[in-house]
């Protein structure tokens, strides 16, 4: 059976992306609790490496797990056995025309209110003292609690939205 912690996941992924693959990463350095066993993560460098990544994740039956910056997450002692793609730097670009902006998931949220807030427009400048990133607010926020996030979001691309078991 394959998993996310076998050698030939993992190379097979390190060959088809351009971003980095870690094996036996701890993730309590990627949370803000430090706290948290291992796991295989990819450090994705584009938006095409979280798609090669959800491909072989599926053609193998291997679970994965988006994280961003950690801010709101409490992993396991034992890790997890699924692959955890980081959405951080590498999908954290911003553009935009006119006033519809878009913004990369891996981008913080605070820095997302100051870039927008520093051009000249509001919306999201509340969100400056937010932990988190864009991603990971959207995720959270947006079908549930927050009308103000929900209403400025226009749609989420580089946003997966299944996470595993
Ligand atoms: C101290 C503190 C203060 C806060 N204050 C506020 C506040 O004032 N207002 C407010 O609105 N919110 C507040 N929050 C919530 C905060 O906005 C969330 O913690 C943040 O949005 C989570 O983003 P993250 O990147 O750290 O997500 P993570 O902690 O990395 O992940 C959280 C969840 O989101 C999922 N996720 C993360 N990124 C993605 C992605 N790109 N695609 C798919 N799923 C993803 C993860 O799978 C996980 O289930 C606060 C949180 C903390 C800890």
């Amino acid at each position: 059976m394959t998993t996310a912690r076998g050698k030939d996941f993992a190379a097979t992924l390190r060959g088809a992306v351009r971003g980095e693959v870690r094996e036996a990463e701890p993730l309590s350095r990627w949370s803000t609790y430090r706290i948290g066993g291992s796991a295989t993560m990819l450090c994705p460098a584009t938006a095409e490496d979280v798609a090669i990544a959800l491909r072989q994740c599926a053609a193998e039956g291997v679970p994965w797990f988006a994280l961003g910056l950690g801010s709101n997450i409490l992993f396991p002692d034992e890790g997890l056995d699924a692959l955890v793609i980081r959405v951080g730097k590498g999908l954290d670009g911003v553009t935009h025309q006119g006033a519809l902006w878009t913004i990369g998931a891996g981008m913080p949220q605070a820095l997302a209110a100051k870039r927008t807030a520093a051009a000249g427009f509001g919306g999201i400048h509340k969100m400056v003292g937010v932990p988190g990133s864009v991603g990971g607010g959207v995720v959270m926020k947006a079908p549930h609690r927050s009308r103000r996030c929900r209403r400025r979001t226009t749609h989420a691309p580089s946003t997966p939205h299944r996470a595993c078991a």
